[in-house]
């Protein structure tokens, strides 16, 4: 896909995710980004452009993984304002129940090895990506 196309799929499931979720809205950024694939601080998600390479839904669960950082976060922030003490695990149980969560409404599946998913499949379990047979790695 295109550089459009890969804005407006990512606005529109940071958008949806958000409003559904009572998050206040992300802002958006792609760049030319050889380091790292994809990355959050503050307000802000930053989306290489690589992702343009990928199907559809590669780029819409690439978003959801970020987004659901920040629901995580959230959480844990609002948690700690109220007298929890726990540790702050980033791609814990906690976050993996949003990105389960939003992928299945996006109609997937993640198969995990530790932090990330190394597999997508839809719904019915046919493989939409899989890591092992991509030289370039999420
Ligand atoms: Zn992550």
């Amino acid at each position: 896909m295109d550089l459009a196309d890969a804005k407006l799929y990512c606005e529109y499931i940071s958008s949806y995710i958000c409003k559904e979720e009572g998050h206040e809205p992300l802002l958006l950024d792609f760049r030319d980004i050889k380091a790292s694939w994809a990355r959050y601080d503050q307000n802000l998600i930053t989306m290489s452009h690589g992702w343009c390479q990928y199907r559809k839904q590669v780029v819409f669960a690439v978003m959801i993984h970020e987004v659901c950082h920040f629901l995580h976060y959230r959480d844990y922030q609002l948690a700690k304002t109220n007298g929890g003490n726990f540790p702050y695990i980033g791609h814990g149980l906690r976050f993996k129940e949003y990105e389960r969560k939003w992928l299945k409404h996006f109609g997937m599946r993640p198969i995990y090895s530790k932090a990330y998913w190394h597999t997508l499949t839809d719904l019915n379990g046919n493989v939409l990506y899989d890591k092992r047979y991509d030289a370039r790695s999420v």
